[in-house]
């Protein structure tokens, strides 16, 4: 990774222009994206995109060097950081986490209903003796889990980046190795993959808001000394490893059955759409730019298939897809159901059969 542009990292944050950052990021080698002025959400797409649904991969856009469909655009293409940019100083930047090799862990500190004990660092119990007296935000949740293991918490980490967010939250910027496992995003909240309780990553499938960036709500500011990020300590690694964040590079497919060992028809049914689901569910870990249109429209359609060939009752299929879509993209209710009653449809006309079936 280059390192010869950490002398024009801003050092006070409010003189760094928006290009400024981006050409900065982008010579780190971190994919940089619009954000929409003064916001922490990306830039709004074309008028096409935005009107008529279709996957970013499908997109001309991008080969016409507009920034569409958040960080799926993120580049570190100089001619297109001067056109965004240099042309449109307001937009602020984004960083794509997955292919800048990132992972950014987001501590909120927002005041928000302490849950259940058992939900606070998913995967470890902690004992009712333990008193969680004035336990209030991710800083709390995060220090216990370093605590738990005998190291700092990554929130006093002066050895790499950490900025401070407007709301008083605070993201601490990691490297992983290039040949090491991807990670998904998560949200702390989340009952399926979470490290802790209000602290979201940011890896594969996220963005994060660049230091110095200005939104209306305030600054985003670096704290202490250090301007880049640091390699991923091995600890964390490990609990990254253990709450289910590396990434499979598993195709969703139909698996034979082994012989002797057949598989219920449902749970096989089941086991073909939870990948699926997941990765709509995951689309919380940000407002905008997950594809999340798109991933539910593949869930709903395979679950059609399921649907047709007696899988899975429609009933079933409109639970599950709903309460992923509705977890992710709570405020969308509607469109949620429109796009999976379209897909239900449409899957409907290709039945999905395992092979092997008795
Ligand atoms: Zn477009
Ligand atoms: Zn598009």
């Amino acid at each position: 990774m280059p390192r010869q542009s950490e002398t024009s990292v801003p050092r006070s944050a409010g003189t760094a222009s928006p290009y400024d950052i981006a050409r900065w990021c982008a010579g780190n080698g971190w994919p940089v994206h619009p954000l929409a002025p003064g916001r922490k959400t990306p830039a709004a797409n074309c008028p096409a995109c935005r009107d008529e649904h279709h996957s970013p991969q499908d997109c001309s856009c991008h080969s016409a060097g507009r920034w569409c469909h958040g960080f799926h655009a993120a580049t570190t293409n100089s001619a297109l950081l001067d056109a965004w940019w240099g042309k449109h100083p307001t937009l602020g930047v984004g960083v794509s986490c997955g292919p800048a090799d990132l992972v950014v862990l987001d501590i909120d500190a927002h005041s928000a209903a302490v849950p259940d004990r058992n939900r606070l660092l998913p995967g470890i119990p902690i004992h009712e003796s333990v008193n969680l007296t004035g336990l209030a935000s991710g800083f709390d949740t995060l220090a216990l889990l370093a605590a738990l293991r005998g190291r700092r918490s990554p929130a006093d980490d002066d050895s790499t980046l950490r900025v401070r967010t407007p709301s008083g939250g605070l993201h601490v910027w990691y490297r992983k190795p290039p040949e090491g496992p991807r990670y998904r995003s998560s949200v702390g909240s989340s009952p399926k993959t979470a490290l802790a309780w209000q602290v979201d990553v940011r890896s594969t499938g996220g963005y994060i808001v660049t230091p110095a960036t200005r939104t209306s709500a305030g600054t985003y500011s670096p704290v202490g000394t250090a301007r880049l990020p640091a390699l991923l300590p091995d600890w964390l690694a490990t609990e990254l490893q253990r709450t289910g964040h590396p990434v499979n590079p598993r195709p969703a497919q139909v698996v034979p059955p082994r012989p002797g060992s057949p598989r219920p028809a449902r749970k096989r049914a089941h086991r073909l759409l939870e990948p699926l689901l997941d990765q709509v569910k995951d689309c919380a870990a940000a407002p905008e730019g997950t594809a999340f249109t798109e991933k539910l429209n593949r869930a709903a359609y395979t679950a059609g298939g399921l649907i047709a060939s007696g899988h899975l009752t429609d009933s079933q299929a409109r639970d599950l897809l709903t309460a992923a879509a509705d977890a992710a993209r709570p405020h969308r209710s509607r469109h949620s159901l429109a796009v999976i009653t379209s897909a239900l449809s449409a899957g409907a006309s290709r039945p999905l059969h395992f092979k092997g079936r008795p």
